[in-house]
């Protein structure tokens, strides 16, 4: 049996909230929201994401940092 887990985090799905099916890449501020101080993508438990958005959030970012408007981590 499946168990039901409790919100320990306040929010649910970013994303989910928003009605956001992608996010545009030039939307650095509300990229670095998913993002560590360390440049680092949080864990899902972390941005409270749902999979399809954490899936959405990673590949998004990784592709900022490709096009070089995110950073690396350590940089
Ligand atoms: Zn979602």
């Amino acid at each position: 049996m499946m168990q039901k887990q409790q919100r320990k985090y306040p929010t649910e799905c970013v994303m989910c909230a928003e009605k956001l099916h992608t996010i545009p890449m030039q939307d650095t501020e509300l990229l670095r929201k998913f993002m560590s101080g360390q440049n680092k993508i949080l864990p899902r438990r972390k941005t409270g994401a749902c999979a399809k958005h954490q899936r959405v959030i990673s590949r998004e970012i990784k592709r900022g940092r490709d096009m070089g408007i995110l950073r690396f981590r350590g940089q």
